[in-house]
């Protein structure tokens, strides 16, 4: 193994599954260039030093929803504390000052996201909302009978089932990509689907289900080649990897706040200006006019066109902190940190007898989801309860894709990058525990 010369990491070797690994001297593993300083981040986090039922807390489930370092918590606080009011609306100081914090987290999800400018940045509460205001906006301006909005076999129901009640209400078709065993998408039954009357392409970046990255780039390219649009469902990308929205071309992308270590109940959508100024209100009231008569209402320029009513605004406040702390731990980093846990885990999973991992795509991201032979996913989580690990087992909201693989449910364990491997080894032996038990 090649390190860095001067590494304060004392080198072990140990073998997993068919895996080499680094471990240092808190006997975590590290890669050859160790980018993530574990035992200083879990300090950032104030629920990891809790205790489940007697056992150290092992939170898997990241891919529901990850908690919020102190700073964020601490940043609303004050924020609530002494300085909140209302944004958009007084010509008093706290107004402004609200107004002012609430713009800067729209320019910093700008930066974050790669877009051109802040005001393409929509805020909703999260992904769910953000998909039915295109679905609804966009839909209602440029989905006539016969056209054709094409999904993925591998989506969450937030990107499922809006477009198939816009196809219902506008007489559109719905198409849907095929995925491999592997959990790829079969990317030439998708240039088969794409024709001219094809309006809207509308898939995942990463896969709830299954952890596929998918080549969103190259979707998109595709997508444009035939004039349809293209809205990337950033979920469960966003807390992942560095983005830049504008290299992938993509007409939407969403994200949610409570998956990327921000408050719950604030997320958005970055949308191209052009379109955005095409595309009529959705949810409406105060806010988003430029001119109210009994007779008649102007709308407001985006983006206030679409935040119809008092946002959540502490939560934006949060989300703004949020994502200056993921700035500085550096997107890169945790992606690549985070691919060591997946590596990591996968190969213990795989050596598990009885464990089946579906989703084996060739990019994925930190999250495993895999099948228990012996018990059912809703038995598995709940025995790893027992020894304080939080893992998620259920459809994922993303039945379509349980029936694809013939299962009703998955277990799940969704990794962030204050998770580590030691946490990994007790997954497996409580994975092992529970075999046994349902097998005698
Ligand atoms: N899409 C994906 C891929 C998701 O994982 C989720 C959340 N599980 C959603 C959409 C919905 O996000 P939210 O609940 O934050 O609106």
């Amino acid at each position: 193994f090649f390190f860095k010369q001067k590494t304060e990491y004392e080198i072990g070797v140990r073998l997993v599954g068919s895996e080499m690994c680094i471990r240092d001297s808190s006997n975590t593993v590290v890669t050859g260039n160790p980018v993530i300083d574990i035992q200083k981040i879990r300090k950032d986090f104030p629920i990891l030093s809790q205790t489940v039922r007697g056992k150290p807390l092992i939170y898997l489930d990241n891919g529901a929803t990850t908690h919020k370092p102190l700073r964020v918590i601490e940043r609303v606080r004050k924020f609530d504390a002494e300085e909140y009011g209302t944004v958009r609306r007084g010509a008093y100081k706290l107004c402004e000052h609200s107004t002012q914090l609430y713009e800067e987290s729209r320019k910093k999800v700008a930066e974050f996201l790669g877009a051109e400018k802040p005001s393409e940045i929509v805020f909703t509460s999260g992904t769910t909302q953000a998909i039915n205001l295109v679905a609804n906006s966009f839909g209602k301006r440029f989905i006539n009978k016969d056209d054709e909005i094409i999904i993925s076999n591998i989506e969450h129901h937030a990107n499922t089932v809006p477009w198939q009640i816009l196809c219902e209400e506008r007489g559109a078709k719905l198409k849907v990509i095929p995925v491999s065993d592997e959990g790829e998408l079969v990317m030439k039954e998708y240039e088969k689907l794409l024709s001219n009357k094809t309006r809207m392409v509308a898939v995942n970046h990463v896969s709830n289900a299954l952890g596929t990255i998918n080549p969103v780039k190259e979707i998109t390219q595709k997508a444009h080649a035939v004039g349809a649009k293209v809205l990337i469902d950033g979920a469960q990308s966003t807390p992942h990897m560095k983005l830049n929205v504008q290299e992938i071309d993509c007409d939407f992308y969403t994200f949610s706040g409570h998956k990327m270590y921000a408050p719950s109940g604030i997320g958005g959508v970055y949308g191209k200006m052009d379109l955005w100024e095409e595309m009529p209100p959705y949810v409406t009231g105060g806010d988003m006019i430029m001119k109210v008569t009994l007779e008649k209402t102007t709308y407001a320029k985006p983006p206030a066109r679409f935040e119809a009513g008092t946002p959540p605004i502490s939560q934006v406040i949060g989300l703004g902190e949020a994502i200056d702390y993921l700035n500085e731990v550096g997107m890169d980093n945790i992606a690549a940190y985070e691919h060591t846990l997946l590596e990591y885990g996968t190969a213990l999973l795989n050596d598990i007898d009885g464990v089946r991992i579906i989703g084996n795509a060739r990019e994925k991201a930190s999250l495993i989801s895999f099948h228990v032979d012996a018990a059912h996913p809703h038995d598995v989580v709940t025995m790893l309860d027992q020894d304080g690990i939080s893992c998620r087992g259920g459809h994922h909201c993303a039945q379509p894709t349980m029936i694809r693989y013939g299962v009703p449910a998955t277990t799940r364990a969704s990794m962030a990058f204050y998770n580590k491997t030691e946490e990994l080894d007790a997954l497996a032996e409580s994975i092992k525990k529970c075999i046994q038990l349902f097998s005698e």
